[in-house]
């Protein structure tokens, strides 16, 4: 497939084989409303790509299409090679795709470690049981993650009781319970203390280098994404306007003029 659909962007360096992820052509509607209009996107093993765009570019709906939250009406997610289009959430999610979402969706009167434990289960588990005695390796691995993001502290505190950004890393470590190959991150810097940002990217990058999770993150907050991707795409009324290094996108006029001139 091409990766330049478009006339002047730069060519994709690693080898299309080593795509984690890639979308052709995903186009969604919403009645007369195309939201997403034929995106191909591609993220290699190993990298940390952002997604930015003014609000209602189809940033969220491009990341529902490839969860399998939404179905796309046209076009083709790979997931390492395999072709997960039609198949249901569950199922991409169990072929290594995790998820954070822009809102909160934890259990505010559940402990945090419970949290953590429920968001490791599969489909049809036996719930009462996992959060009654969960094995070893999982608490094992709820402890190695809460300390990662220095919150090793509250693993048994009411998750509800937790700061809005403590929550939004305790939602990110949920994420990586599952050791996904891909994590798609939808604003994770959003309503974020601005003291806290360093660390998230820290966290972030941990992730990418310790935990091996390629990454693919929207975020509005510039900075923050001009600092953590190691390549981006751009987004404006559904449609993909450009693609390239964080200084490329930073000093690309129809980027300009589409988002970055009016921040
Ligand atoms: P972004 O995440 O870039 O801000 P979204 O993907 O949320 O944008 O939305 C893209 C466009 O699609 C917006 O115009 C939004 O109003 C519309 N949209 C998103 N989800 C739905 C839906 N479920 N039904 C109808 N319209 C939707
Ligand atoms: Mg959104």
């Amino acid at each position: 497939m091409s990766n330049t659909p478009d006339t002047d962007e730069p060519e994709m360096t690693a080898n299309a084989a080593d795509a984690v992820l890639r979308t052709e052509g995903i186009t969604k509607r919403f009645g007369g409303l195309t939201a997403v209009d034929d995106v191909d996107v591609e993220v290699h093993e190993g990298e940390i790509v952002g997604l930015i765009g003014p609000n209602g570019a189809g940033k969220s709906t491009l990341f529902n299409c490839i969860t399998g939250t939404l179905t796309a009406d046209e076009g083709r997610v790979t997931l390492q090679g395999q072709d997960v289009t039609d198949w249901p959430e569950y199922k991409i999610a169990r072929a290594g795709l995790g998820r954070m979402f822009q809102e909160t969706r934890i259990f505010g009167g559940m402990s945090v470690r419970k949290n953590l434990l429920l968001a490791a289960q599969e489909g049809g588990a036996d719930i009462g049981g996992l959060l009654r005695r969960p094995d070893d390796s999982l608490l094992e691995r709820t402890n190695e993650l809460l300390e990662y993001v220095d919150l090793g502290g509250l693993a048994d505190t009411r998750a509800g009781r937790l700061s809005f950004g403590q929550q939004k890393l305790i939602e990110f470590v949920m994420a990586l319970m599952a050791e996904p190959e891909l994590l798609l991150m939808d604003e994770p810097a959003g309503g974020i203390n601005p003291s806290m940002l360093e660390n998230l990217i820290d966290y972030i990058r941990t992730a990418n280098d310790e935990e091996e999770a390629t990454i693919f993150l929207i975020e509005h907050n510039m900075d923050f994404v001009m600092e953590i991707a190691d390549r981006i795409y751009v987004l404006a009324h559904g449609e993909r306007i450009a693609a390239g290094t964080p200084e490329e996108i930073q000093n690309d006029q129809r980027v300009i003029d589409a988002y970055l001139g009016r921040e």
